[in-house]
């Protein structure tokens, strides 16, 4: 056994945390700022720090992901990192020409104390900015928060940035689609145009870290929203964040700088919050639901229906980022499971208000932990004392998976030993039927496996 360490016994830890639910707060800085189209990140910071976030997302999503670094040495990390990331923007603009530089902090500089908005304001004073090319950042130290408080901060900098208030507003809406794959980016945009609603999507990876294969390699790839786009934000009638805590503070901003007014929902990951996700477009957009997405929805229940029997009360364990949870918990109860075990590493105030309240009444003995200590080795112990049906989460539960013998879906951030995630979405009433079809097909798996043999069925 592999995790042949992991006691049974669970112990109160303040200070310990092994195999955690969360990773680094740039690495989603990193994504967001890839969803900008012609954009290169820049880490300011070691190179250690930007070749552990480009292989972390590189080996996420099967694609060379470029980005900069202000390879700190030992003189930076005593005297500061200015004169590096000066020289950084030098060189970047003269040799890889991107539109904006998008730069983020790590553990070190932060550490240091780098004044960011006063090295790029000096920057832009010495003439290192060329016309029409722009450098924003975010703070991202990884001491605090995660990859998602990472991607929040990063999109809440584009719009600092870039928003530009307006007296007359567009009918336009804005759509800030959380930390989601391309796929579900792409999905987002369809729905979207489906009702008829002409809508503003950022950051948006998709055609970025999903982009085909041409025979030509392309540095910034036909994907991302572009600066102009982003610019128009402030005249747009109104912004839909989907998840409060990966798109809420940039909406928010928006509201405050251009007076935009921001909705908040959750993920539309399954049915109702999907439902929630196209009435809201409905109001805001003046528009009815055209039958096509009516038929997509009829399509979710038919399965959600039809594949009762193999979901009712199945015991499931699930562990990534809030946003994420929160919509997946939702949709679990709607197809009668029974969400008992709920982690995340990433810290916040109102995780476990949410899931909460999804659960309801069947909040009773469902175990929700979050923050540093709410590891996969807590995860692991919970299910050592009282074994699930199910796993959903990343990559990194392929091990309690493989130990403890209990069917596994991949979900989340981040997924290393698979593809697919990146190319069709779950997201929407189809990435609805996508999950149910992950979910059905792996408890199937399992049953064809280990079923004896005059119970082994070739129909379901
Ligand atoms: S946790 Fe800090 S030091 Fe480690 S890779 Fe992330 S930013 Fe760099």
């Amino acid at each position: 056994m592999l995790l042949r360490h992991t006691s049974k016994e669970v112990t109160e830890r303040s200070a310990l945390t092994v195999n955690p639910a969360k990773t680094c707060q740039p690495i989603g800085a990193m994504y967001a700022a890839l969803g900008i189209h012609g954009c290169l990140p820049h880490s300011h910071g070691s190179q250690g720090c930007c070749s552990y976030h480009r292989s972390t997302l590189t080996r996420h999503y099967k694609e060379p992901v470029m980005a900069a670094t202000s390879s700190f040495t030992e003189g930076s990390c005593v005297f500061g990192g200015q004169a590096n990331l000066l020289q950084a923007i030098v060189n970047i603009f003269a040799i890889y020409q991107p539109e904006v530089i998008a730069v983020h902090t790590t553990c070190l500089s932060e550490t240091i104390g780098d004044d960011i908005p006063q090295i790029v304001g000096k920057a832009r004073d010495e003439g290192k900015v060329p016309p029409g090319k722009y450098v924003i950042h975010c703070n991202t130290p990884s001491y605090v928060g995660s990859h998602v408080t990472g991607f929040s901060s990063m999109v809440k900098g584009m719009v600092k940035y870039f928003a530009e208030p307006a007296t007359e507003k567009t009918r336009t809406i804005n759509i800030i689609p959380g930390w989601v794959e391309p796929a579900d980016m792409a999905e987002i945009k369809r729905l979207a145009g489906a009702l008829g609603i002409e809508t503003i999507i950022f950051p948006d990876t998709s055609g970025v870290l999903d982009a085909p294969q041409t025979g030509t390699h392309a540095f910034y790839p036909k994907g991302g929203t572009r600066i102009e786009a982003i610019k128009k934000t402030g005249a747009s009638k109104a912004t839909v964040a989907l998840g409060p805590l990966a798109s809420g503070p940039a909406a928010l901003e928006l509201e405050t700088l251009c007076k935009v007014p921001a909705h908040l929902l959750d993920l539309p990951i399954g049915l109702r919050a999907t439902d929630r996700f196209i009435d809201t477009l409905r109001k805001l957009g003046h528009v009815t639901v055209p039958e096509s997405v009516a038929d997509e929805r009829g399509r979710l229940l038919d399965l959600m229906t039809d594949m009762h029997q193999y979901l009712y009360g199945k015991r499931v364990a699930l562990w990534g980022d809030p946003d994420q949870l929160v919509a997946l918990t939702e949709f679990l109860m709607d197809l009668d499971m029974r969400p008992v075990y709920i982690v995340t590493g990433t810290p916040g105030k109102d995780f476990e208000r949410r899931i909460a309240d999804v659960l309801g009444a069947a909040a009773d003995g469902v175990r929700v932990r979050q923050g540093a200590q709410a590891d996969m080795f807590l995860m692991h112990q919970w299910i050592k004392n009282e074994p699930v049906d199910l796993l959903i989460g990343n990559t990194y539960g392929k091990y309690i998976s493989r130990d403890e013998g209990i069917p596994f879906v991949r979900h989340g951030f981040p997924i290393l030993d698979r593809v697919g995630h990146q190319y069709f979405p779950t997201v929407g009433y189809r990435g609805a039927l996508r999950l149910v079809d992950q979910i059905l097909g792996v408890f199937l798996d399992r049953q064809d496996r280990e079923s004896p043999e005059e119970r082994f069925e070739l129909v379901m």
